[in-house]
């Protein structure tokens, strides 16, 4: 059984900044990838779309975008031969075509089973993606026959649905882009929204995300905010790569989409939403403008405020029998696919505990989930500074093995 210091799980951009780290420590690993490199930007992305994070901030351990258009957004296959480029400079020791299909703790190390053979490590990095399937409810089910669902990571462009009206639910980064998008192609489309991070493109005349970058916003710690569980749960910012445009609630509906509350339920075929849509466009207004205050303070200068998010009177009820829609598309979020992992390390819902990426279980890693150690963490930019922390966690770890065994020997 061939072995190794550390396994790490996943080629995305987590899996390969890791690398880079252990690289630079002389630590020994290995990165099974069950595709290619960077296999979610090839094969989980839609046609049109652009990273929501603008090239500049396209940064990796030894890497920063050099390129002439550091204030555009980057295609998916962009990112795609971006990161395949990354893992041939760094030299990283990727697998490919290697799926893992259990990771177990035995003799003080893992044993790590895969589709090519097996490898026993000391350590392992879960770094797999936490968005790897569409978090779909439970109340899919209850959609009549006939209907046709969609979500984002099986959805490529407006060819892929019949004619007719859209019912798209989640007006995060995926809902909106996708209503807008069907908007565009002549689909009406009805946008069922719940709890949502409203964001202005540009603020001040940057992008956003300069200021929630230079300002420190982004770089908040795990360990600094009041309820973790809950900003690991806040939704991703209602943003589109493409400059200067801002596509919020107010754009959407300015343009004809209609906004409906969270959709709560669906009997009898009728589709049925929460009356709080004026609510929760009350509340993301209200957070936005806090957290416009938060790079008003830092800048010491106050900037333009948005007009408040405008809610009509919405219907509470869709009959989705009537045949005025025709599609349904989930953007209801994306979750991680760990049922390969048997170690106990796991809640409830299959999520993995960890405090800041460090497992219960001594030499077990994980990186790439949302807030892992700062707010940036599900962001690109986010795991640079993620794996250099956990590299030093690691290193410390097998040093600390390495002295036990050193000892007992003695
Ligand atoms: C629609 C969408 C848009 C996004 N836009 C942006 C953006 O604009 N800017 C930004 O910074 N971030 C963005 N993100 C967030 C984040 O950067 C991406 O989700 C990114 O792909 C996560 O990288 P990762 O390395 O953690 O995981 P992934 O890219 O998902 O990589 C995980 C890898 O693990 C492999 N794998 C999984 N299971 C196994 C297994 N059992 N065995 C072997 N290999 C396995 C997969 O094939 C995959 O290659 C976006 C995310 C989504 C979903």
């Amino acid at each position: 059984m061939p072995s190794t210091t550390t396994v790490i799980v996943g080629a995305g951009h987590c899996g390969l900044a890791m690398s880079h780290c252990l690289a630079a420590r002389s630590i020994d690993h290995i990165v099974l990838e069950r595709a290619e490199v960077a296999n979610s930007w090839r094969t989980q992305r839609w046609d049109s779309l652009r990273l929501l994070s603008p090239n500049w901030m396209t940064r990796l351990p030894g890497y920063r975008y050099r390129g002439d258009d550091p204030d555009g957004y980057l295609s998916a296959p962009e990112v795609a031969a971006m990161l395949g480029d990354y893992a041939d400079t760094s030299a990283a020791p990727v697998l490919t075509s290697t799926t893992v299909t259990s990771v177990r703790a035995a003799g003080g190390g893992y044993v790590v089973r895969t589709d090519q053979g097996t490898w026993r490590a000391r350590t392992v990095v879960l770094a797999s993606g936490a968005a790897a399937v569409p978090a779909v409810p439970a109340l899919a089910r209850l959609v009549p026959a006939g209907l046709t669902c969609l979500t984002p990571v099986g959805y490529r462009n407006p060819g892929d649905l019949p004619g007719g009206g859209v019912l798209v639910v989640g007006a995060s980064a995926s809902g909106i882009q996708l209503a807008d998008e069907l908007h565009r192609c002549g689909h009406p489309v009805t946008l069922a929204v719940g709890e949502h991070v409203r964001m202005p493109r540009t603020y001040r005349g940057r992008d956003i995300l300069w200021w929630l970058d230079a300002s420190g916003v982004l770089d908040q710690r795990y360990d600094e905010v009041d309820d973790l569980v809950r900003a690991r749960k806040v939704p991703s910012m209602q943003l589109v790569g493409s400059p200067g445009r801002t596509v919020d609630l107010n754009a959407l509906s300015s343009a004809g989409v209609r906004l409906v509350g969270r959709l709560a339920g669906i009997a009898d075929g009728v589709a049925q939403f929460s009356g709080s849509l004026p609510n929760v466009c009350a509340l993301a207004d209200l957070k936005l403008g806090r957290l416009l205050n938060t790079v008003d303070a830092w800048a010491g200068a106050a900037g333009e405020r948005f007009a408040p998010t405008a809610v009509h009177s919405t219907p509470l009820g869709l009959d989705l029998r009537s045949g005025e829609i025709s599609t349904i598309v989930w953007a209801t979020g994306y979750r991680p696919d760990l049922s390969w992992l048997h170690v106990p390390v796991l809640e409830r819902k299959g999520r993995v505990v960890h405090d800041g990426g460090v497992t219960a279980c001594p030499g077990l890693y994980l990186i790439g989930m949302p807030f892992l150690r700062r707010r940036k963490s599900s962001l690109i930019d986010g795991a640079a500074d993620d794996a250099a922390e956990l590299t030093t966690h690691l290193a410390g770890y097998l040093d600390a093995l390495a002295g036990r065994r050193e000892r007992s020997a003695s």
